[in-house]
């Protein structure tokens, strides 16, 4: 018993997506739905700690800063994410455009490490990563002009993914969210 959790334990760990494949599908992304945007400023992305309802974030990264400060916490969205599936549990960076005398290092787009194991679909993950690219392409936690007032303005985030074409991406993560909604209320995943 105790031989074949490890060998199962083994088996995921040997099929995690590491950054190296969450750089291949940004760059995808990038190409195939998002070439009209501008890259003002560099775009990084990797996994970030195991967070159960956070599961992207975009923030602005200047030189020399690599800790996590700079960022909003969504703690508070909580009990709605548990009532309704609207949108992704995210962050952005609180410091959501630049002022022109500032210079930026690189935008970082972090995902949970819940999304490296194989038994999330892929294309939830790639909703994530287009749902932060939106909020590059708005100016959010980049150095493009931001062009709403909140990150999430009026559904601006679908409205974006829907008109790129990556309406399947959408499809995709609500119907995990709804079954992940389900067990998280059914406690049968840990938290
Ligand atoms: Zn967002």
């Amino acid at each position: 018993m105790y031989c074949k959790d490890l060998l199962v334990n083994l088996k995921s760990f040997l099929n995690m997506r590491d950054n190296r494949w969450l750089d291949e599908k940004l760059q995808y992304l990038l190409k195939t739905y998002f070439g009209g945007v501008a890259i003002t400023n560099p775009l990084e992305i990797r996994f970030g700690r195991e967070a159960k309802f956070r599961f992207g974030s975009i923030k602005l990264v200047k030189k020399g800063i690599t800790s996590g400060r700079g960022t909003t916490s969504i703690t508070s969205y909580l009990p709605r994410f548990l009532l309704k599936a609207r949108g992704t549990r995210d962050t952005l960076g609180a410091r959501g455009t630049l002022k022109a005398s500032e210079t930026p290092a690189k935008s970082v787009i972090t995902i949970t490490r819940m999304f490296a194991r194989d038994d999330v679909p892929a294309d939830v993950v790639l909703y994530t990563i287009s749902h932060e690219l939106c909020h590059y392409a708005h100016g959010f936690s980049s150095s493009n002009k931001r062009l709403f007032r909140h990150p999430h303005h009026g559904g601006v985030v679908n409205r974006e993914i829907k008109e790129r074409g990556g309406e399947k991406y959408i499809d995709a993560y609500k119907k995990w969210i709804k079954e992940y909604r389900k067990r998280i209320l059914a406690g049968r995943a840990k938290i």
